[in-house]
């Protein structure tokens, strides 16, 4: 493959004979984790070295191939900072949560989240390839004691048998592409057996960490599970090598779509230049973006945390300027289990009953005339398309037309004044002050 991306090694693995380098399972017994390693590669900043010589912090491990990505001589290499950890891991900051997603309560059994009506989380390892500083799972990924579970992956599969609504299963973890290869093949064989699981879809970031994994082999036992769908995480160029777009090129050709989720962290791509470089170069190697992430409220990342502003401006400067494919979705993954919520600049600035007004990412003002004479589609038209199930109320139900409002938890008891009537509907019911809840004599 001609690919204008480069290789690198750093100096102590220029010895290395290529069948080994090229070997994931070397990769993964070389990873390095001690201050002695990396010292090898790198000299380590006074922050880097308390850090990785403090007991308790979130697991280190970075594998030769990408700890090579770094460029050694400069301290806030991007690369760097999302593997080696800093002294400001261990600051707390306002509304740090353990799992500020609240993932663990909504999970019907232990490893799967449901947190949408129709698709699945599914958390099958907690190990990965290298370890992310700002790992919104960081309270259980990288436990050595705890891989695969069978236990836990039979209770999943159970439940996924029987809740029929779910057609999108999202394999993640931990990384599932650290699984022995046999493990995930059976795995994904067991997710093809029930019968209303549409797509199967992997989040890693094996690629990215160890591209080596990626054998023809493994492309070839992915394609058996069709249609699967896989979303690496790239957050800077500087992570897109030849080795990365040949994984890449391996994937997309089995018939893999491939997309990106990058997350938008302090000193490593809160730039608008860098995120336009960073979705440029995924492009060229076929790697749709699909989410740009807010740094989630998690125990070690303040350091990473940017202001939501900073996010409207990447996208201010994306969308229109540049290919509509290269342009992913800013989200931010809402504290407390939420889910995730799209966020943008806003491109319609004022509002008619038969007209838009809206400005285009240069600053140009246009309008659009809506239709006068509009008539929706026929409901029998998609009658046997709608989709019961638990979930589809909220904003959804309230266009729909079967409910007119939603009400903030206890809501009914803050506004019970013992319902008098209004005295010009019935004036001979009418009492002066007082009789109502008492509470406000304005009334
Ligand atoms: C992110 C996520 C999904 C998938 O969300 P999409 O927006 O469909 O990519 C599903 N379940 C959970 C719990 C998630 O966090």
């Amino acid at each position: 493959m001609n690919t204008p991306f480069e290789s690198k090694r750093a100096e102590i693995y220029k010895d290395v004979p290529d069948e080994k380098w090229n070997d994931w399972r070397w990769q993964l017994s070389h990873r390095m984790n001690s201050v002695e390693d990396i010292e090898k590669v790198l000299p380590l900043t006074d922050s880097e070295r308390k850090a990785l010589q403090t007991q308790g912090l979130f697991r280190v491990d970075v594998t030769p191939y990408f700890i090579s990505l770094i460029d050694p001589n400069d301290p806030n290499d991007p690369t760097r900072k999302q593997v080696i950890p800093v002294a400001e891991e261990m600051q707390s900051f306002t509304s740090m949560m353990e799992d500020s997603l609240a993932e663990d309560k909504h999970s019907p059994v232990p490893g799967l989240v449901h947190r949408y009506p129709d698709r699945v989380l599914m958390l099958v390892t907690t190990q990965c390839a290298s370890y992310c500083r700002y790992c919104t799972r960081s309270r259980i990924v990288g436990d050595p004691g705890q891989t695969f579970n069978r236990q836990e992956f039979e209770m999943q599969i159970e439940y996924l048998k029987k809740t029929p609504q779910v057609r999108d299963v999202l394999l993640s973890g931990g990384d599932p592409l650290v699984l022995a290869p046999k493990v995930l093949e059976e795995l994904l064989g067991r997710l093809r057996e029930i019968p209303h699981i549409e797509i199967i879809r992997i989040g890693t970031r094996v690629p990215v960490f160890m591209p080596m994994r990626v054998t023809q082999e493994l492309c070839d036992m992915l394609a058996k599970f069709h249609p699967l769908w896989m979303n690496i995480h790239v957050n800077h160029s500087n992570e897109i090598t030849k080795e990365l777009a040949e994984a890449c090129d391996r994937l997309s050709r089995v018939g893999i779509p491939l997309g990106n989720q990058a997350v938008l962290l302090a000193g490593v791509n809160d730039n608008v230049h860098i995120q336009r470089k960073l979705v440029h170069d995924l492009v060229r190697i076929r790697v749709r973006p699909y989410y740009l992430y807010q740094c989630d409220l998690v125990e070690g990342s303040g350091h990473f945390r940017t202001p939501v502003g900073k996010g409207i401006e990447i996208m201010e400067g994306l969308r229109g300027h540049t290919s509509g494919y290269a342009v992913p979705q800013y989200i931010i993954d809402a504290p407390g289990g939420g889910g995730k919520i799209p966020v943008m600049p806003n491109y319609m600035i004022s509002q008619s009953d038969h007209k838009v007004i809206l400005r285009n990412y240069e600053g140009y003002i246009t309008t659009y005339e809506e239709p006068t004479d509009y008539v929706p589609s026929d409901a029998a038209q998609y009658k046997g398309l709608k989709r019961p199930e638990p979930g589809q109320e909220g904003l959804s139900g309230l266009l729909d037309g079967k409910e007119m409002f939603i009400k903030p938890e206890g809501f009914d008891q803050l506004h019970e004044r013992n319902g008098i009537q209004h005295r010009l509907k019935d004036d001979s019911k009418w009492k002066p002050l007082g009789i109502g809840s008492g509470e406000n004599p304005q009334e």
